[in-house]
C-alpha cells in the first residue's frame, strides 16, 4: 500500500489530533476510527486512545491520535499537548479556553457549530490565532442523515487534514460500524459524506483573540510529568457542569397546561432539572413542576419516555432557542461558573424531592 504522506510533523515525527468532546457524542470511537484507518488504509503508523471519566453522558471526553511514518514506532503514549488537528465536537465547549490548550500556529481547528463565526459578536474571540479554523453543522447533519456527530465530524477533520482520503474513511465505517449496525451503515455513510462536502473554512479577524505564545511544544507527559495518579483535573459534576453540551438536537419540551404534577419526570431524571415547588393544582395544594432547569439536562429523553400525559415531548432544540419553561434551580443559586447551595436542603436533599410525604404517599 502506498503511504500517505504527512504534510507536518513535531520534533518526535508525529503528526498529532486532539478531539475535544462531551460522553454521549461518540468522540472516543471517533478516535479510535482514525486510529485505525492510518495503519490499515494510509500506510502509516498510528496510536490512539481516549481519556474520560465515569461512563456518564456529559462527563468531559478527550481522544488522541497519533500518526507517523509506518517505519517508525510510536513509543509516546502521553496525551496530545500540541494539536495538529484539533476537533471539537460541540460549540458550547469553547467557553472552556483550555481545549485550545497547546495549539500553535500549525493547528488546524474543526468545530461542529452552526455559529457564523465570521460575525465580529461570535464566540470566535475565544479562539488563538491558529493555522486555520473549519466549521460543520454536525448535529443538524446529523439529525437530518439519522447518522451520529462522531462520523459527520470524521468526515469533516479528513476534508480539513488535507491528507486523509475518504475513500479510507469509508472503509474504516464499513469494517467498524457497518459490521456492528448495518442497518445504519448507508445514514452513517452519508453523514461522513456531508461532513465532507459541508465542512467549511471560516476566516477570523484577529480583533481580540488570543495570540499563540512563542512557547516550544510543552514536554510530553510522562511518569516526572504527568497529574498526581491520572486524575482529570476538568471534572464533571452534574451540580456544576453545564450539560447542554450533551444534547444531540433534542430536548424535552415542556407543556405545562398538560402536566398532572405526578412527579414521574423528576423520579427518572438523573441530573435535577426538574423543579418542584409548593404551588396548587385542581384545588389541591401540592407539589408542582414549575419547570425544567435546561443548563442540567443532557438530553437523554427519560422523562419523556415516563410522562403518562405526554406533557413532555422530543423536541429539535434549534427550534426552540428561548424555552418557555427554562427555570434556574430553585435549590442552588448559580454565581457565575458553579452554584451554591440557597437553604438548608442544598441539592443533596432536594426539598423537592426528599420530602417525607411524598416518600409516604407521593401526593400531598
Ligand atoms: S432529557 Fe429529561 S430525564 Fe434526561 S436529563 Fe433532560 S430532563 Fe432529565
Ligand atoms: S411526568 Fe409529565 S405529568 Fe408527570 S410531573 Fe412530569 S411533566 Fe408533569
Amino acid at each position: 500500500m502506498e503511504s500517505v504522506r504527512l504534510p507536518v510533523v513535531n520534533q518526535s515525527g508525529y503528526y498529532e489530533i486532539r478531539l475535544e468532546s462531551i460522553g454521549g457524542l461518540g468522540a472516543n470511537l471517533c478516535g479510535k476510527m482514525m486510529g485505525e484507518l492510518g495503519t490499515k488504509y494510509m500506510g502509516l503508523n498510528s496510536a490512539s486512545f481516549s481519556s474520560y471519566g465515569s461512563e456518564k453522558t456529559g462527563t468531559p471526553v478527550k481522544a488522541f491520535i497519533r500518526y507517523c511514518e509506518a517505519s517508525k514506532d510510536i513509543r509516546v503514549h502521553s496525551p496530545v499537548t500540541t494539536p495538529h488537528l484539533l476537533g471539537i465536537f460541540h460549540d458550547a465547549l469553547i467557553q472552556d479556553h483550555g481545549i485550545f490548550s497547546g495549539c500553535n500556529s500549525d493547528s488546524i481547528v474543526v468545530m461542529n457549530t452552526e455559529n457564523n463565526l465570521e460575525d465580529p459578536c461570535a464566540a470566535a474571540n475565544n479562539i488563538p490565532s491558529v493555522k486555520c479554523v473549519f466549521t460543520v453543522p454536525a448535529q443538524k447533519i446529523a439529525i437530518e442523515t439519522h447518522s451520529r456527530i462522531n462520523v459527520v465530524m470524521l468526515g469533516a477533520m479528513a476534508k480539513a487534514s488535507g491528507f486523509i482520503p475518504i475513500e479510507s474513511v469509508n472503509k474504516i465505517c464499513e469494517e467498524t460500524l457497518g459490521r456492528k449496525y448495518p442497518q445504519t451503515l448507508s445514514n452513517n455513510l452519508e453523514g461522513i459524506r456531508r461532513g465532507y462536502n459541508e465542512v467549511k473554512r471560516v476566516e477570523l479577524t484577529l480583533t481580540g483573540r488570543t495570540e499563540i505564545s512563542s512557547e516550544k511544544e510543552t514536554e510530553a507527559w510522562g511518569y516526572q510529568t504527568a497529574p498526581i495518579g491520572g486524575v482529570n483535573p476538568r471534572f464533571g459534576s452534574s451540580v456544576i457542569s453545564d450539560l447542554s453540551a450533551s444534547r444531540q438536537g433534542y430536548f424535552p419540551f415542556f407543556l405545562k397546561e398538560r402536566c398532572i404534577n405526578c412527579g414521574l419526570c423528576d423520579s427518572a431524571c438523573p441530573d435535577m432539572v426538574f423543579q418542584f415547588q409548593k404551588g396548587e393544582y385542581r384545588g389541591k395544594e401540592m407539589m408542582v413542576n414549575t419547570g425544567l432547569d435546561y443548563y442540567h439536562c443532557k438530553g437523554c429523553l427519560r422523562c419523556v419516555s415516563v410522562c403518562p400525559v405526554q406533557a413532555l415531548v422530543k423536541g429539535v432544540e434549534s427550534e426552540h432557542p428561548d424555552k418557555q419553561w427554562f427555570l434556574p434551580n430553585q435549590d442552588l443559586i448559580r454565581v457565575p461558573d458553579y452554584y451554591e447551595a440557597a437553604g438548608p436542603d442544598g441539592y443533596v436533599t432536594s426539598e423537592s424531592y426528599l420530602t417525607e410525604k411524598r416518600i409516604e404517599g407521593g401526593e400531598i
